[in-house]
């Protein structure tokens, strides 16, 4: 019988030429992650996914690992077409791998044997149309690390463009600049999952991070709408200390790139550590405005965390959006984007109009989603 190393290894397409070198007879390096692995002949890099045969580099293709339909606020974007719906796929792996990570099934399928997920036949035509039969009106890749099953997303991505659709990346930033080069003609959105800010703590979770800084500034440099979470996990990335550098150094790319803070509770295998509180997300904001940053959210403790859900203007602190989690309860932008009290234009991607939500809550696609098969 089959297993899921040798149905993926089966579902695999050569990389495309940016993003790959050949080093020398028996070496390849990869340059879709911030690891820039090098990768011998036989051998596959740290993501495991992506492998070196017979002097090519092979990647992920022709699957998904999941499809699920997202309220745009749950990825989480605040600033960009709140209340549409997100169609959303995953493929396999990750290039870390986080003891608290909440897509482990998916994302840890090749290093846990724990995390059991059947991939499904997919082709970027028939996601499309799933999505448009969904009402979507952006595609995203997201639930495992999308910089690594790059050339997928950007098929899928050229597709959902033709069709009218935005598309976004849910991700670690754990990006080259080749990647990001390479990502810049065929992406709208991107949310970068900024850890912490202590390059001792990115090493655990399997990471450095400057790549991930390098990769906040250059996709703010390229245009492209950037947001950016942390979890925050109580005694591992909390420190007022830690909390300030991060939020200086948000600042410092732009005071208007929204920062949501999340809360943290206990998953997988990174158990110890108490639910982050209320209290604690208040006061991670606090220290977030201090340095600057004009858009700050708090998520996962809905209706909880006074204010931290909403969007205010940030010149007259006008009351912009009104949310309870996802559901969107008051939309109050101008058809431009701006203000309705001062007229101050507002950081984001909007509508001209607020149509409601299809969903205020994830499901799955339903009418009209045409039906993807397991892989043999
Ligand atoms: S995507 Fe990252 S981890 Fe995977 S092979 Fe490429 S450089 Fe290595």
């Amino acid at each position: 019988m089959a297993t899921l190393r040798d149905i993926l290894n089966q579902n695999v397409r050569p990389a495309n030429p940016t993003l790959c070198e050949t080093l020398d007879r028996n070496r390849i390096r990869c340059y879709a992650c911030g690891h820039c692995c090098p990768i011998h002949e036989g051998q596959s890099g740290v993501c495991k996914v992506r492998f070196n045969q017979g002097g090519a580099l092979y990647v992920p293709w022709g699957y998904v690992a999941g499809v699920q339909c997202d309220p745009i606020e749950k990825k989480p974007f605040f600033h960009a077409h709140p209340g549409s719906l997100a169609y959303s796929f995953g493929m396999l792996g990750c290039d870390l791998h986080c003891s608290y990570c909440q897509n482990w099934v998916t994302s840890q399928a090749l290093r846990d044997p724990n995390a059991v997920s059947q991939p499904l036949e997919a082709d970027p035509d028939l996601l499309i149309k799933g999505a448009l039969a969904q009402g979507a009106k952006v595609v995203v890749s997201t639930y495992n690390e999308p910089l690594i099953t790059a050339e997928w997303a950007v098929a899928v991505f050229q597709k959902a463009r033709q069709a009218g659709l935005l598309t976004a990346f849910v991700s670690n930033g754990n990006g080259t600049p080749q990647v990001l080069e390479y990502l810049h003609p065929h992406i709208d959105l991107y949310k970068v999952d900024l850890k912490g800010f202590d390059d001792h703590h990115y090493r655990q979770l399997g990471g450095r991070l400057q790549p991930i800084l390098d990769t906040i500034r250059s996709l703010h440099k390229m245009g492209i709408w950037l947001e950016i979470v942390t979890l925050l996990i109580p005694g591992f990335n909390d420190s007022d200390d830690e909390l300030r550098k991060l939020t200086e150094f948000l600042s410092g790319v732009s005071p208007e790139i929204p920062w949501h803070v999340t809360a943290f509770h206990q998953d997988y295998k990174m158990t110890s550590p108490a639910d982050t509180r209320p209290e604690d997300m208040q006061r991670a904001a606090a220290i977030g405005r201090q340095s600057g940053l004009r858009y700050i959210y708090a998520g996962n403790l809905r209706g909880r965390v006074a204010g931290l859900e909403n969007t205010s203007c940030y010149e007259c602190g006008e009351l912009l959006i009104q949310r309870f989690g996802y559901s969107i309860e008051q939309y109050r932008l101008t058809p431009q984007g701006n203000c309705p009290a001062c007229a101050a234009a507002i950081p984001g991607r909007w509508s001209r109009k607020f149509d409601g939500q299809i969903a205020a809550s994830p499901f799955l696609p339903r009418k009209g989603a045409p039906s993807l098969n397991i892989l043999p």
